[in-house]
């Protein structure tokens, strides 16, 4: 007995919803459990929870400046980067063992850090403090969140100086460290490999 053109309709349904919810877990995750600490912070940061929660969802914010900078500023849709980001972490799970990639994201920096510590010291504004510590606690859900998938903690470079020593000496030795965003980038192109990215989920 063949499917009904109705059940077809109902299981693409159901796959255009999987691949939606997966590719909004990571930013839901960080979104509710980001709510969670920010509302037990109350009774510490008051009214500043709010910034506390909206810095920890913000810093995301960077996968989209590197994603439009990637596609040389070509697009600049949401959706686009959703599937880049997708595309790329199939790339870096595959690539995991080897380790012949590195990865940054600016926000998500000790300089980007260091540089909200010393300017919200410098000034004691709590909503600084927030927004420094909102950062911070989504920094330690993104390694902690790596520790407990199996992945490669140190494929992310957690510092821009780390990051230019360890690329240049990576070259050194014959690897592209940025040779993953370019693979990440041909996939989407290249229908064969759509089902490696559907796999790697
Ligand atoms: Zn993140």
């Amino acid at each position: 007995m063949g499917a009904s053109p109705q059940q077809i309709t109902t299981s693409s349904l159901k796959l255009v919803v999987n691949q939606y919810i997966i590719n909004h877990m990571r930013a839901r995750d960080h979104a509710l459990i980001g709510a969670l600490t920010a509302s037990a912070l109350m009774p510490v940061l008051g009214v500043n929870s709010v910034v506390f929660w909206t810095a920890s969802v913000l810093i995301d914010g960077d996968h989209y400046v590197d994603y439009v900078y990637r596609n040389g500023f070509k697009d600049f849709t949401i959706k686009g980067m959703f599937r880049f980001n997708r595309s790329l972490s199939a790339v870096l799970s595959k690539e995991n063992k080897k380790g012949g990639f590195l990865t940054i994201s600016l926000l998500h920096t000790i300089e980007a850090l260091g540089f909200l510590y010393i300017a919200s010291e410098l000034t004691g504004w709590l909503w600084l403090q927030s927004v420094f510590w909102g950062m911070l606690f989504h920094i330690s859900t993104d390694l902690v969140h790596k520790l407990v998938r199996g992945g490669r903690i140190f494929g992310r470079a957690l510092s821009i100086i780390e990051y230019v020593i360890r690329s240049s000496s990576m070259k050194q030795r014959g690897i592209q460290p940025q040779e993953v965003y370019r693979r990440a980038a041909a996939q989407l192109t290249d229908s064969t490999e759509i089902q490696d990215i559907k796999e790697s989920q």
